[in-house]
This record gives structure tokens, C-alpha cells and sequence, in this order.
């Protein structure tokens, strides 16, 4: 079995952050809350492996991008289905 190395997460810059700001409500997050986050991370030293790990998440804002703009960067991916 494959153990996932989260010892990125040390560094960033949501860390002891509220939750909430990250995993805004699904279907239509409060555009503020979105772009708060995105503040966040604009700074953050693990912005890249954040959304490497992130890129197949359903849920949240992961290296700075939301679930749709995740599934738009999956999409122009070499091999990736359009
Ligand atoms: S990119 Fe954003 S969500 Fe990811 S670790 Fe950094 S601050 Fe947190």
C-alpha cells in the first residue's frame, strides 16, 4: 500500500486556517470567500504540489484554483479527454 506524503503541507500558507475559507459550500461558493482564499495561496511556497494533489479533488479550492477551474487545467493535460 502506498503512503501519501503530506509533509508539504508544513509549509503552507493556509495552515491553522479556517477550513471553511478552503471548502467553501458547494454548488455556488461566495464569490469573497473564494476569492480570500485565493489571496491565500497567490502566496503560498506549495502552491504546485497543493494542486498536483489536488487536481482530482471533487471538492474546494486546491492550488488556488476551484473545482471547476481544476477540472479545466485536467482537461488541457496531454492525454486527457477534452
Ligand atoms: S495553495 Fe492554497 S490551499 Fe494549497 S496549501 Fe497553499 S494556501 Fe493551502
Amino acid at each position: 500500500m502506498a503512503v501519501r506524503d503530506d509533509s508539504w503541507y508544513r509549509l503552507a500558507a493556509c495552515r491553522g486556517m479556517a477550513t471553511g475559507l478552503f471548502f467553501p459550500e458547494s454548488g455556488r461558493p461566495d464569490p469573497a470567500v473564494v476569492a480570500e482564499a485565493k489571496a491565500v495561496c497567490a502566496h503560498c511556497p506549495v502552491r504546485e504540489r497543493c494542486l498536483a494533489v489536488g487536481l482530482r479533488e471533487e471538492h474546494g479550492i486546491w492550488g488556488g484554483l476551484t473545482v471547476g477551474e481544476r477540472r479545466t487545467a485536467r482537461r488541457a493535460q496531454p492525454g486527457e479527454a477534452a
